[in-house]
């Protein structure tokens, strides 16, 4: 099986890729329906996680229907292994290989590699031909060449994101209105795709010849690597002179030595003027492991958040992927009614909805004759994971309030005793963890309370969880009946 999963993903990404990001995958262990795979370093995993999970999950599902989920772990016995521990030392970070050369790229501006924009077969012929033909220098995470305005739906949840972004994109450097621009939203509503809109646009354009695109995890990663190289000032030199730095996954940065060169790259950039744009799945001042400095840099400049699209998006999106993948096989075709069909049900962002794409066309190439029942069959997991997710903090406020015998009312009152901050906290965190809601949204939930009340409270049932066995038991029922009442 995971031969066959391997020969598939190396087709659809390409060799160059594979060999880069893949090369050192290795099948873990399968149960019946959990594959888990392994890669030996924490910034591979989340790299894979992030950019191509999906795509994977979406292989080993065609290959065997029973599986509904793909697990990366990372391999290293040790330190390695736990995530949240401060940035990994030198040797510890993952150095992979540079994709092989090809016409356009890469080249070394300073001691950068330069990254060639990632072949994608589905690119629009016209956009990426007039890329290669003048590609910007540019360095960093690669980019993916179908992340561009023109694929990018608009609606009422990224409307204001995206006008921000295209000024950036137009205006070029003297775009200081918005800078830096902080882009935030959960998981899979298109901050990735915005950001390299923003590069691949710059890039393309002689206003802003010098992009960099990095994940907060490549940064560190190259920082990592040129410390260890006795190399940073060359880095710190060739980073001086771009014209737009664009971040993603902020959240992710960590560690104090990597943090204050970060600050110092920020500072200068904005005292000269230059833009910088960042993304993260939090408000800036939600970002608590992040240097004060940095956060309070971050905060000076717009923050906007992104929404989940609504049904007419949903719809749009899925027509612009079948135009997308009609390009290559133009013989493909998924009636409006399926489309739409799925439009409604697999709710939650952008990157379900786009797994649910790939599952269909993929199974409508020997099953063409797709009813809405077998859609509904082979998107179960998808629809039905969005169904629970759709929790909402009232029902939340109310199951808790009733565990511990105490009342709605008197959750979100300001009553302080104990019998009440406790629950109220508990409740506090399950909104955070159940719904995607934000800080500052739950705190207007309960009570009108500031933001940082609910990070408190977050951060301490966090805290609790982790040394107090029959409270952790607690809260896992909760959030049992709190599905259960969902369901
Ligand atoms: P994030 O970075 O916020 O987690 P991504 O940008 O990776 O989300 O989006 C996940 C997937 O959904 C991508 O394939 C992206 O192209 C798609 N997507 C999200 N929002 C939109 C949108 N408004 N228009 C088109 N595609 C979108
Ligand atoms: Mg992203």
């Amino acid at each position: 099986l995971f031969e066959r999963f391997s020969a598939r993903l190396k087709a659809q990404v390409g060799p160059e890729v594979y060999a880069s990001w893949f090369g050192r995958l290795k099948l873990h262990s399968i149960s019946k329906s959990v594959v888990r795979l392994s890669v030996p370093t924490t910034f591979l995993k989340s790299w894979i996680n992030n950019r191509y999970l999906d795509q994977i999950t979406t292989i080993f599902q065609a290959e065997d229907s029973e599986i509904l989920k793909v697990e990366i772990l990372v391999r290293t016995a040790s330190r390695a292994a736990r995530p949240t521990t401060e940035v990994r030392a030198a040797p510890q970070v993952d150095v992979p290989a540079a994709p092989a050369p090809r016409r356009s790229g890469p080249r070394e501006i300073g001691q950068i590699a330069t990254f060639p924009v990632q072949p994608q077969p589905a690119a629009p012929v016209a956009q990426s031909s007039a890329r290669n033909a003048a590609p910007g220098p540019l360095f960093g995470s690669p980019l993916d060449s179908r992340y561009t305005f023109d694929t990018f739906v608009e609606g009422p949840s990224n409307r204001v994101a995206l006008a921000a972004a295209r000024t950036i994109a137009e205006a070029g450097a003297s775009a200081v209105r918005f800078n830096p621009l902080f882009i935030h939203s959960g998981v899979g509503l298109g901050k990735t795709h915005l950001l390299q809109a923003i590069a691949n646009a710059a890039v393309g354009s002689s206003r802003m010849p010098r992009v960099v695109y990095l994940t907060a995890e490549y940064f560190m990663w190259r920082f990592a690597t040129a410390i260890r190289d006795n190399d940073a000032l060359t880095l710190k030199e060739s980073l001086r002179n771009i014209d737009l730095l664009i971040i993603d996954d902020m959240q992710f940065l960590q560690g104090k030595m990597i943090q204050n060169e970060f600050c110092h790259l920020l500072n200068m950039l904005l005292d000269s003027a230059k833009q910088v744009v960042v993304a993260a799945d939090r408000a800036p001042w939600e970002l608590e492991s992040l240097d004060p400095r940095v956060r309070s840099r971050l905060q000076g400049g717009v923050a906007i958040e992104m929404e989940i699209p609504d049904y007419e998006m949903r719809f749009e999106m899925l027509k612009r992927r079948l135009e997308m993948a009609r390009q290559d096989d133009p013989a493909l075709d998924i009636p409006d009614e399926i489309l739409s069909h799925v439009a409604r049900n697999v709710a939650n962002s952008g990157r379900e909805l786009e797994g649910a794409f790939n599952q269909l066309i993929f199974r409508r190439s020997f099953e063409p004759e797709l009813s809405i029942e077998r859609v509904d069959e082979l998107l179960a997991h998808l629809v039905g994971a969005g169904e629970a997710k759709r929790v909402r903090i009232e029902d939340i406020q109310r199951i808790v309030a009733r565990h511990y015998n105490v009342s709605r009312q008197e959750l979100v009152s300001n009553r302080r005793t104990r019998v009440i901050v406790k629950p109220r906290q508990i409740a506090m965190y399950l909104s955070k963890t159940l719904t995607p809601r934000s800080f500052p949204e739950i705190g207007r939930r309960f009570g009108g309370r500031d933001h940082t009340t609910v990070l408190h409270a977050v951060r301490k049932i966090e805290e609790l969880i982790s040394e107090d066995t029959k409270l952790s038991h607690e809260i896992e029922l909760l959030k049992r009946l709190i599905n259960e009442n969902n369901a």
